[in-house]
């Protein structure tokens, strides 16, 4: 979203104004064109033919991004059987899709294997009911490198004692239950976390995959999962996805040299691909002045956009309804009653009640990470391409909060 001629508009030209004005805020509005822009970015960066994007569907989990994002090619990550099937709902082949959950119970791996997708396994107890049930269907493993990297704690999953993954340090017990209950593996994959910037970290991650499919005769394909980082403040630096995808790709091709056959590169961004498309606008319900501090206060909460309570991540936020007034320093809070801050002594445009307030980055883990928390439903979601803007999702109403309960009498 830029400013032209004194206004903020979206690609296309659409006046995001004119959007809440029509399907009423707080709304969440995704730009296709931005979504397809990162998707061609990864897969030109990348120049090994074999090279399969697997968007983590988790980050934004609305059909119709999954459709579009199937149409340019991508393959999908599930982490649930309700993703698993989102994605055969919309159209991808059994075999684009990668179940890779983690605790899961072996019910969703039972109906996985019915379902006929890719499956990832974690863990050793998995790996010895998987070879007592289905060993003839093929099976990938997820290998913890114990690399440190991830912007925080949360998400960051590859460290000793992450609950993520085979340690790389137990593939002797991994290829002891392998030959002995003869399983199939056809793919070795790893994901050490999120907002990972260090080029480096995930070469080192991917020379430890590469040494221990050495021992795997059978692969098709390795996934080096995820973990780009996508800019969310104006001086924030985003991971060269150019740099590493040349890198990797002549890496990988030295790799299949010795391995002796080409396999497929794979990767799972979500972040990546929809982050930067989304935006989440809300409504200035109120400015309050106290002794030493400014509010905007918004028509929306941690229900709907957690990730700056959750992990403290940042995401730029606008006056759109007035670009031009003299900034203030604010914070931004929500309406829910609970420590609900959004940003703290931030530059806004000087704002008054019922302004339009913008939130950049909106796109991974806002609407899907969403909740009915304090009994307010979920906002409605827009997607905008080629000029013209398409409602995906309605709105939820008081009917939706009461949906699935039942009264009785006591
Ligand atoms: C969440 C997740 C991803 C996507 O992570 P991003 O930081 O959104 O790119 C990829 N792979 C797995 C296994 C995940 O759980």
């Amino acid at each position: 979203m830029e400013i032209v001629n004194n206004k903020y508009q979206l690609s296309g030209g659409i006046d995001p104004l004119e959007l809440c004005a029509e399907f009423g805020t707080p709304l969440y509005v995704y730009d296709a064109e931005i979504i397809e822009r990162q998707y061609k970015r990864m897969t030109s960066a990348y120049t090994w033919p074999n090279f399969k994007v697997h968007f983590a569907c988790k980050a934004l989990s609305n059909i119709n991004v999954l459709t579009f994002l199937r149409k340019l090619g991508a393959g999908l990550d599930c982490v649930s059987i309700g993703e698993v099937k989102l994605g055969l709902h919309t159209g991808f082949a059994p075999s684009d899709i990668l179940f890779t959950p983690n605790f899961a119970g072996m019910e969703e791996y039972e109906e996985a294997a019915k379902l006929g997708v890719k499956v990832n396994i974690d863990a050793i107890p998995m790996l010895e009911n998987w070879g007592l049930h289905h060993k003839d269907h093929p099976i990938c493993i997820r290998i913890n490198p114990h690399l440190m990297g991830g912007g925080n704690e949360n998400i960051s999953v590859g460290h000793i004692d992450s609950k993520f993954g085979i340690s790389i340090h137990q593939l002797p017990h991994v290829m002891r239950l392998v030959d002995n209950q003869e399983l199939k593996i056809e793919g070795l994959h790893m994901h050490t976390g999120s907002d990972i910037l260090d080029v480096d970290i995930f070469i080192r991650g991917a020379e430890i995959l590469f040494e221990a499919a050495a021992k795997f005769p059978d692969l098709k394909y390795i996934d080096l999962g995820s973990g780009f980082k996508v800019p969310y403040k104006p001086e924030d630096i985003e991971t060269d996805i150019e740099e590493l995808g040349a890198k990797l790709s002549s890496r990988f091709e030295e790799f299949c040299k010795e391995y002796g056959r080409d396999l497929t590169l794979m990767v799972e961004p979500g972040k990546f691909l929809v982050s930067e498309s989304g935006y989440l606008f809300t409504k200035c319900t109120l400015v309050k002045q106290t002794t030493s501090t400014a509010f905007i206060g918004v028509d929306t909460g941690f229900n709907h956009l957690i990730r700056p309570m959750f992990y403290g991540s940042y995401h730029k936020i606008v006056n759109v309804t007035e670009p031009n007034f003299k900034p203030r320093i604010y914070n931004v809070v929500g309406n829910i009653c609970e420590t609900d801050t959004f940003a703290i002594d931030r530059r806004i445009a000087e704002a008054v009640e019922g302004d339009i307030i913008g939130f950049y980055n909106a796109g991974a883990y806002g609407w899907s990470m969403a909740s009915q928390f304090n009994s307010r439903p979920r906002p409605a979601e827009v997607m905008i391409y080629k000029g013209k803007a398409h409602l995906i999702r309605k709105r939820e109403s008081f009917e939706d909060l009461l949906n699935n309960q039942i009264e009785v009498q006591l």
